[in-house]
């Protein structure tokens, strides 16, 4: 079975990346930049953005974050959006999520100018990714699309089960294994025989957020499992697939944590790379 390295993976996607960053340099004369608006004081949210930032500076990308109190208006955030939006110098704006209730998530992603959307939330962006035309695509999906094509680089006529319909990641990830001509099924809380499903599967993504769903007699030998779940339980940190069963099953399997996690920020750097491209066209 090989176990699917999202640290290794990550670390050769920021290598790339820097060395892309350079030649835009040279090219260009000036670098991409990523703005992240964090609001509040959440802890998982600082150490995103911290980490965010930190790997972003690694690649020689300039980075900034500007930050709020929990408090701060709605229209003060959508004001610095509309500013960040008319900055040359600000290839990508992040909004980091969850929002505090007083602020309209939806108001905030449609706030921000589709071609700095790096995250990839805004509904021109998922327009275009269903129409199959060029568009930022949200980062954990583009990590799992990147880990499954370097396992199987064609996957044309391939079966796969995406379990988990939700925007941030079942839907776009449909997407792009739709776009990669595979004959996709999406799967979702009132599906009837899960099972059944993804025992048809060639690849198999879940993105559920219940700790170790899919087991090892749901798995057809030789599959592609990519597992996105991240679950906090008394014996730690465990994914959406039961990992020691599946490993016996599975051709190739992430692990968690260590899989899915890690491409996800190297991914948000590879969107602000090509943002930044775009711009310059
Ligand atoms: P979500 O809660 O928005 O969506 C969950 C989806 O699972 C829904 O579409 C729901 O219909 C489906 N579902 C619920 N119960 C089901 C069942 N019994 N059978 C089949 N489908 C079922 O979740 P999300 O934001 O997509 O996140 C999913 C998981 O991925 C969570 O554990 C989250 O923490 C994790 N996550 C990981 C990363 C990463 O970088 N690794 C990023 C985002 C989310």
């Amino acid at each position: 079975m090989i176990l699917i390295d999202g640290k290794k993976a990550a670390a050769e996607l920021r290598e790339e990346l820097k060395q892309e960053v350079a030649d835009l340099k040279t090219k260009h004369n000036k670098v991409p930049g990523l703005t992240v608006i964090l609001i509040g004081d959440m802890a998982p949210s600082q150490i995103y953005v911290r980490n965010k930032e930190k790997s972003a500076n690694e690649v020689g990308l300039k980075s900034e974050v500007i930050k709020y109190p929990d408090t701060v208006e709605e229209k003060t955030v959508l004001e610095k959006i509309e500013e960040l939006n008319n900055d040359e110098t600000v290839s990508g704006i992040l909004v980091q999520l969850p929002l505090p209730k007083h602020i309209d998530k939806q108001k905030v992603i449609e706030t921000i100018a589709p071609s700095k959307d790096v995250d990839g939330f805004h509904p021109m962006n998922v327009g275009n990714l269903s129409s199959g035309y060029e568009s930022s695509v949200p980062c954990t999906p583009l990590g799992c699309y990147l880990m499954i094509k370097k396992i199987e680089p064609n996957l044309s006529g391939k079966k796969a089960v995406v379990v988990g319909r939700s925007n941030l990641n079942g839907k776009p990830m449909t997407q792009l294994l739709l776009k990669e001509n595979c004959t996709v099924t999406i799967t979702h809380s009132r599906t009837k025989d899960l099972k059944a499903e993804c025992l048809e599967a060639d690849i198999i993504v879940a993105a559920v957020g219940i700790p170790e769903l899919v087991k090892g007699d749901w798995v057809k030998k030789d599959a592609i499992v990519i597992d996105v779940g991240i679950n906090k339980t008394e014996n730690g940190l465990v994914g959406d697939v039961a990992f020691d069963e599946v490993s016996k099953v599975a051709k190739a399997l992430t692990p968690v944590p260590g899989g899915v996690g890690p491409m996800t920020i190297a991914c948000l750097l590879k969107n602000t790379v090509e943002c930044f491209k775009r711009s310059q066209k």
